[in-house]
């Protein structure tokens, strides 16, 4: 018999905002190595509980844990450390720079250089190849030396991840990769997050109900800031409570 290890854990979470339950303790088990989506409605509590995960919010009650090591009260750069990365905001991105720079620069920062920072890049030779193994399992390598601004905003997401993924974390959480990216280049954005190391733990909110069925071996729901249901994608494609959350949201726009 094995014992499952868990990569990330809450234990009765609770976020309020003045009277309002945003997270209604939620106890949330990611297994390691697991590829773990959390669904639910529009403002179900799904950015909320990834705020929490990472410090960005501090919760009303409960406790967060990370590969066994409560985190609760840390700041979000003491989670990061300590193996815990969510994708960069688009607007982190370096525009004027290339995908190699941007992904050896991140590099740097992790391995500790990143006070020389105006050292020519170049002189990190050990950083650049890190950073191009990156971008080889991202399938960016054709692109390493274009300005992450020209690229087509599904690439950018993926330099996103190479970003977070620099900071060699065993935990990737992923809100809405794939929001504002057009259909055709979600699906093979998906293709190559499904294909990271399972070394990686990753926690993915998304809003396709198709990409989400296609990536998980494990799904929570949220309604109302609490956990409904959580289980494997076949058990909550058949749940009726889950298809009743969904049809309600569909029946009001
Ligand atoms: P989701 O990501 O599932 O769509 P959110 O976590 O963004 O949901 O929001 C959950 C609920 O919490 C929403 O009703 C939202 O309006 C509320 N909420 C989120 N952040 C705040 C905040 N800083 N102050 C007050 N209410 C908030
Ligand atoms: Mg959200």
């Amino acid at each position: 018999m094995t014992t499952t290890s868990y990569a990330l854990q809450t234990s009765h979470l609770v976020k309020r905002f003045g009277g309002f339950v945003a997270t209604n303790d939620v106890t949330l088990n990611v297994a390691a190595g697991a590829r773990h989506a959390l669904i639910g409605p529009n403002g179900a509590g799904k950015t909320t509980l990834i705020n929490l995960l990472t410090g960005f919010l501090e919760p009303t009650s409960g406790s967060v844990t990370l590969n066994g090591e409560e985190v609760t009260r840390l700041a979000q750069h003491q989670r990061v450390k300590r193996g815990l990365a969510r994708t960069f905001q688009i607007n982190r991105l370096f525009a004027d720079m290339s995908v190699l720079e941007s992904v050896t620069l991140a590099v740097c920062e992790r391995r500790g250089l990143g006070a020389r920072w105006w050292q020519p890049v170049g002189a990190h030779t050990d950083a650049i190849a890190e950073a191009a193994a990156l971008l080889a399992q991202l399938k960016l390598l054709d692109v390493a030396h274009h300005q992450t601004k020209s690229l087509a905003y599904g690439k950018q997401r993926l330099i996103e991840i190479a970003l977070a993924l620099a900071m060699k974390p065993k935990v990737l959480l992923l809100d809405e990769p794939a929001a504002g990216v057009p259909t055709g280049e979600s699906r093979a954005l998906f293709e190559t997050i499904a294909q990271l190391p399972r070394e990686v733990t990753i926690l993915l909110i998304e809003h396709d109900m198709d990409l989400v069925f296609r990536f998980a071996d494990r799904i929570s729901v949220l309604v109302n800031g609490a956990v409904l249901t959580e289980d494997v994608p076949s058990v909550i494609a058949t749940d009726p409570r889950v298809k009743e959350v969904y049809l309600g949201e569909a029946a009001h726009g």
